[in-house]
C-alpha cells in the first residue's frame, strides 16, 4: 500500500492543543490588545527561562531578529559580515540589506555549520585586502544541529567581531548544559510555522544576556522610540509580533520540551535504520539537536527524491544552491577561495518527513522506501 505522508504534520500538534490555543486566543480577543499586549511580556519571560538568557525581545519575524541586532551595532557601508555559505536566504540578506557586505565562508562537511578555519582564513583576507572592516559573524545552527559556539566565541572575540547566532532551525537545542539562546552576543530564532517552535504566521524573537542591547533592540522593535514613545532616539521599523501569535506561542512552549525529545527519538529511528546505506547527520558529542530538518547525504539525491515521491514519502532539498552561487549574491562571492564543502553538500543532501508526531510504524514506512529507492537508484545508475 502507498501512503501520503506529511512532510511536517500541524495538524496533529493542533489537535493535541486545541483546547489550550482557543483559551489563549479566546483571552486575547477578551483584552482586545491586539498589538503589544500581556502575551508579549509573558512570552518574552518564558522564552528567556527557557533558554536561560537573560533577555527575549520578541519580534515580526525571523528575518528581523537577524536585522535588529545587526541595526543595533550601527552596522553598514563599509563592513564585513562573515556569514556560512550553506544556508538560507535570510541570513545574508539582512547584512546587504543594511548596506554591509556579506563574506561567505565554507561550512564543515559533517555538521554543515560554518568552519571556524575557514572563517578565520577570510577575516584575514578581509583585513589583507583592507577595502572591508571586519564587524561581526553570524552563526546558523542549520538543521536543528548547534554550530561550533565555543570555537566561534572564542575566535570572534580574539577578532572583535560581534557574533550573532542564527538559531531559526536551531532553537530547542543545546551544548552541554547550556542551551541555543545562551549562545553568542545574541542570538535570533524565528517562529515561522514549519520551524521546530512556529507560530501561525510570521513570528521571532532576539535573545540576549545583556540588558543594554535588549533595551536597543525593543526600542529599534518599536520605531526607535526612547523611554517616551513620541521621542525617536534612533533609526527603527515596526518590528512588533502580534499579541494574538504570543497567545499561539505560549500554549506551544508548553509541550516544546515533550515535543523535541519526540523529534530526537525519530532521529535516533531513522540513524538506526538507514546508517550504511545513506550518510545520516553527523552530532557534536554533548550537543542536541533541535532537529528541524533530518538531513541525509547520497549520492544518484535527485533520482531517489522521484522515487521517494512515487511511494508517498515527501522530501525537501535545503538547499539546491549555495548563497555564493545565487544570482542576487554572486557579487559578493569572496576573492579569498570558492566554498566547496557548500558546493557539495547541495548536490547530496536530502531531507526527510521530520516532525514529533510520526508513528513508528510511519518511521518505518519511510526507512522501507528510502532503502529501497537508494537500492534501485544505485542498480539503476550500475
Ligand atoms: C527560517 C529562517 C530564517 C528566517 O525566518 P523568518 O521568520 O521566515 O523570517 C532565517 N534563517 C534561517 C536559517 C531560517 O531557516
Amino acid at each position: 500500500m502507498v501512503k501520503s505522508l506529511p512532510f511536517v504534520d500541524l495538524k496533529a500538534q493542533y489537535a493535541r492543543i486545541e483546547a489550550d490555543i482557543r483559551a489563549g486566543l479566546d483571552r486575547v480577543l477578551a483584552h482586545g490588545r491586539y498589538v503589544m499586549g500581556p502575551e508579549i511580556e509573558e512570552l518574552e519571560a518564558a522564552l528567556a527561562d527557557f533558554c536561560g538568557a537573560g533577555h527575549a525581545v520578541t519580534c515580526a519575524s525571523g528575518t528581523v531578529a537577524l536585522q535588529i541586532p545587526l541595526m543595533a551595532e550601527g552596522i553598514g557601508p563599509g563592513d564585513a559580515v562573515f556569514v556560512p555559505a550553506f544556508t538560507f536566504v535570510a541570513s545574508a540578506e539582512v547584512i546587504l540589506s543594511l548596506g554591509a557586505t556579506p563574506v561567505f565562508v565554507d561550512v564543515d562537511p559533517e555538521s554543515f555549520n560554518i568552519d571556524p578555519a575557514d572563517l578565520e582564513r577570510r577575516i584575514a583576507a578581509v583585513r589583507l585586502e583592507g577595502r572591508l572592516t571586519p564587524r561581526a559573524a553570524i552563526a546558523v545552527d542549520l538543521f536543528g544541529r548547534p554550530a561550533d559556539h565555543p570555537a566561534l566565541a572564542a575566535l570572534c572575540a580574539r577578532h572583535g567581531l560581534f557574533l550573532l547566532d542564527d538559531a531559526a532551525q536551531g532553537f530547542g537545542g543545546a551544548i552541554g548544559e547550556r542551551r541555543i539562546g545562551a549562545w553568542g552576543d545574541a542570538c535570533a530564532t524565528s517562529f515561522f510555522p514549519a520551524k521546530p517552535l512556529g507560530c501561525y504566521g510570521d513570528g521571532g524573537a532576539i535573545l540576549t544576556d545583556d540588558p543594554d542591547k535588549a533595551h536597543i533592540f525593543r526600542s529599534i522593535r518599536n520605531h526607535g522610540a526612547g523611554d517616551d514613545r513620541y521621542d525617536i532616539v534612533r533609526l527603527g521599523m515596526n518590528g512588533r509580533l502580534d499579541t494574538m501569535q504570543a497567545a499561539v506561542l505560549l500554549a506551544k512552549l508548553r509541550i516544546f520540551e515533550d515535543e523535541l525529545e519526540a523529534r530526537d527519538a525519530l532521529a535516533r529511528h531513522y540513524d538506526r535504520r538507514l546508517a550504511g546505506a545513506v550518510r545520516i547527520p553527523a552530532r557534536m558529542p554533548g550537543a542536541r539537536s533541535a532537529w528541524a530538518q533530518y538531513t541525509i547525504r547520497l549520492g544518484n539525491r535527485d533520482r531517489v527524491k522521484t522515487l521517494l515521491q512515487d511511494a508517498g514519502v515527501p522530501t525537501a532539498v535545503y538547499y539546491p544552491l549555495p548563497m555564493h552561487l545565487q544570482p542576487a549574491y554572486v557579487a559578493y562571492a569572496s576573492g579569498a577561495g570558492a566554498c566547496l564543502a557548500a558546493e557539495a553538500l547541495c548536490n547530496e543532501v536530502l531531507s526527510l518527513p521530520m516532525h514529533p508526531y510520526m508513528t513508528s510504524a510511519d518511521a518505518d514506512y519511510v526507512c522501507d522506501r528510502v532503502l529501497d529507492a537508494v537500492a534501485k537508484a544505485s542498480a539503476e545508475a550500475a
